[in-house]
């Protein structure tokens, strides 16, 4: 007899908790399966940056929705701080995209432009005002400043949403799913080490969504691996996020934690010399203090990416109960709290914002 719940989310990284923390908020029988092993989950390695006017893209919809998911945190932060007692920590200083020479400056200044257009905070920093601000930054010729933007420690993002989940009665299982079950054009339930039957069955399984066995279509996600490395960060250096064209810096804790490559290695989450020395190379470049200092901790994980670029998010086209929320690529940690949002409407059968119809999974497949 298979154990039955309202919703099966299937994968417990930062957007399967995000999904299950809002839905068992409303009194759904929630689980989440994920085998909670290490295999290079993205929530695991991600440097947590919520910077969707860094991360511009050219996709309205998807950057209206990544300002959104930016702004969401500084309500859900304060929320899971009062109901679990766990600090996501929440950083709202800002972030810089620099630009070391002239021709990316012009970029840069440009895109400060659009954004103001667009009526949101952002301000050029010419060379010498930028070099006033981070003057341990080398060959600075301005840079875009976000102050809106800012960082989270994604570990603990995952921890307290799966720790409010569970207290508003959700339960997560340390277990793999290898398949969706159907009966006729309807989710009946999952099979992992026993059956699992829901009304409602999410993939958020990240990198591994498409193989899960038994979805109706394949599923376009390919893992694009991402190294990091962690080091002290330097005593006389004030905390900053700095990004460039090859590398970033986060200030997180007492560390400098520099990335990232984008990988095309299958499922192969390991370090890689070759990776780690491309990291090594920007960061020297961009600042020499921390580029000085040795790492004390290096990893690597896999980022859900999809061919266009936007996540997938919604129903199965032609299976009742089955929903996806999966292929955030570079931006899930961002985009996991309002994808929450919008998978709770639309299991309510709310009208969700055209926007989000961009996402939906019926894009991909013409037939
Ligand atoms: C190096 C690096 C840096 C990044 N930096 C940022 C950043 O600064 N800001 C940002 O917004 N994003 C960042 N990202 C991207 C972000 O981490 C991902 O977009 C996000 O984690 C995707 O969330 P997810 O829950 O879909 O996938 P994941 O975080 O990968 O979680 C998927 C979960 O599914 C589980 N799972 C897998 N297979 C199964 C199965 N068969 N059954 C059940 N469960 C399964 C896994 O165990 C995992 O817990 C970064 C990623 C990397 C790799």
């Amino acid at each position: 007899m298979a154990t039955s719940y309202d919703v099966i989310v299937v994968g417990g990284g930062v957007v399967g908790a995000a999904a299950a923390r809002e839905l068992s908020r409303e009194g759904r029988r929630v689980v989440v399966l994920d085998p909670g092993d290490e295999r290079g989950q993205a929530w695991r390695a991600a440097a947590g940056m919520l910077a969707p006017q860094i991360e511009a893209t050219d996709n309205e919809a998807l950057h209206e929705l990544s300002v959104a998911g930016r702004d969401r945190y500084a309500e859900l932060a304060p929320e899971l701080l009062a109901d679990t007692g766990i600090d996501v920590g929440l950083w709202r200083e800002g972030i810089a995209q620099v630009a070391t020479e002239p021709a990316q400056a012009e970029v840069l200044r440009a895109r400060v432009a659009q954004q103001r257009q667009q009526g949101q905070v952002s301000d050029w920093l010419d060379a010498d005002e930028a070099r006033s601000r981070w003057p341990w930054v080398r060959d600075l010729a301005g840079a875009l400043w976000a102050p809106m933007d800012g960082a989270l420690d994604p570990k603990a993002l995952v921890h307290a949403l799966l720790t409010d989940a569970r207290n508003n009665g959700a339960s997560t299982i340390n277990v793999e799913v290898s398949a969706v079950v159907r009966t006729g054009d309807r989710v009946t339930g999952v099979i992992a080490d026993d059956e699992y039957s829901a009304d409602d069955v999410i993939i958020a399984a990240g990198a591994w969504s498409g193989r899960i066995g038994g979805l109706p279509r394949p599923l376009s996600v390919e893992p694009v691996r991402g190294q990091m490395a962690a080091m002290p960060w330097p005593a006389e250096v004030p905390r900053a996020i700095l990004y460039a064209d090859d590398c970033y810096v986060v200030a997180r804790g007492d560390e400098a934690l520099v990335g990232s490559t984008m990988e095309y290695a299958g499922f192969d989450a390991s370090v890689s010399d070759e990776g780690q020395q491309r990291i090594w190379a920007g960061i020297r470049k961009l600042c020499p203090p921390i580029g000085a200092a040795r790492a004390h901790r290096t990893w690597a994980g896999l980022r859900p990416v999809t061919p266009d670029g936007l996540p997938i998010v919604g129903p199965a086209p032609d299976v009742a109960g089955l929903w996806y929320a999966t292929g955030h690529g570079r931006n899930g940690v961002l985009l996991a709290g309002i994808t929450a949002l919008l998978l709770q409407q639309m299991l309510r059968g709310d009208a969700v914002h055209e926007h989000v119809l961009a996402m939906s999974p019926s894009r991909l497949w013409k037939w």
